[in-house]
């Protein structure tokens, strides 16, 4: 398959390395300069559980798209942040023809509306993934463990292809399932992302000090309480319970350890954050159906607030 991958960062370079690996013709696109001419000059350069692997796969920065002129993707992969998306995909625009499809793998709530923008309905396939990574450097990732892929067409139209991209993952070792409800698990890992990352980049502590506070239960079920009653608008039935128990298990599991992914960009390396798409989506949901999101409401400016402080 001809893959196009928006965004070259530590998910994009995970999957286009075990794309390629698995005979795809996979291209990386990225709009961060010195990242882009490391993978042309040295290759990606990968550290997957502790093996050096050194793979060139062919890597273009925005500006450098007319070097493809007849270039037409099968399916473009987006794996932006969230804050990026829009202007990525204005600027990839001439390489969606008619046949392709675009596939979203970002954390977080309302990709669609961006996307909807630049590929039809029919064309699109939302995901999540459970498979993790880390930036080292320009053109350099870490690579730990497994996960898998969950994807599903967003319009029945688009089920074939979709198929089609979980067989080609499945090829990969990607691990994909053909999910038939994708917007519950779309919900339910942003409540995780909602809850953890706001308060541990807030509150400047890991996953399993903030399991510790006796203020946590009570904030984590509230946020998931707004996060349901807006979700319910968009067909979603959250069960907060077990989304409840899903976040806590958690605060005593192997990653009790880790600085969520919005602690590292914000608090370690003074990055804007995917909040808007979050806590902030939220928001801006309840805004429009009229539900009223408090905790989200102040997450979001707290943590905007912490933005402009580091910036
Ligand atoms: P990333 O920050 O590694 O890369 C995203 C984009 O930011 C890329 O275009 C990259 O080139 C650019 N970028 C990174 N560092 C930069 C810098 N210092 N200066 C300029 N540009 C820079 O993001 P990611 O971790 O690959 O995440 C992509 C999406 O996948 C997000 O929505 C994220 O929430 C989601 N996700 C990430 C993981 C993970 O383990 N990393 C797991 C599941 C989902």
């Amino acid at each position: 398959m001809k893959i196009a991958i928006v965004g070259a960062g530590a998910m994009g370079s995970r999957f286009a390395l075990m794309l390629h690996q698995s005979g795809n013709q996979v291209i990386l696109i990225d709009g961060w300069l010195e990242n882009v001419r490391a993978l042309q000059q040295r290759g990606l350069q990968a550290n997957i559980d502790g093996q050096h692997t050194n793979v060139k796969i062919p890597a273009y920065d925005f500006t450098q798209l007319d070097q493809l002129p007849d270039y037409q993707a099968d399916l473009i992969i987006a794996f932006t942040k969230s804050n990026q998306l829009d202007k990525a995909f204005s600027k990839v625009r001439p390489l969606i023809s008619p046949q392709t499809y675009v596939l979203c793998l970002l954390n977080g709530i309302g990709h669609e509306d961006i996307l909807e923008k630049y590929v039809p309905v029919e064309r699109l396939i939302l995901g999540i993934t459970m498979w993790t990574a880390g930036l080292t450097g320009p053109g350099q990732v870490t690579l730990i463990g497994s996960g898998n892929v969950e994807l599903q067409n967003f319009d029945a139209a688009g089920k074939e292809f979709t198929l089609k991209v979980a067989e080609v993952f499945s090829q990969a070792g990607l691990n994909p399932q053909y999910s038939t409800n994708v917007k519950y698990s779309i919900w339910r890992k942003a409540c995780v992302n909602g809850t953890l990352n706001c308060l541990c980049s807030i509150l400047g502590c890991n996953i399993g000090a903030l399991g510790k506070t006796s203020q946590t239960k009570a904030l984590l079920q509230t946020i998931i309480a707004e996060f349901a009653a807006v979700a319910a608008h968009e067909g979603v039935v959250l069960d907060q319970t077990e989304v409840y128990h899903h976040i806590a298990q958690t605060f005593t599991a192997d990653i009790a350890n880790h600085y969520p992914s919005m602690y590292q960009d914000l608090i370690a390396n003074h990055r804007l954050t995917e909040i808007d798409f979050i806590n902030g989506a939220v928001w801006r949901k309840g805004q429009k159906y009229g539900i009223a999101t408090p905790y989200c409401a102040l997450l979001t400016e707290l943590i905007h607030a912490k933005e402009e402080l580091l910036k």
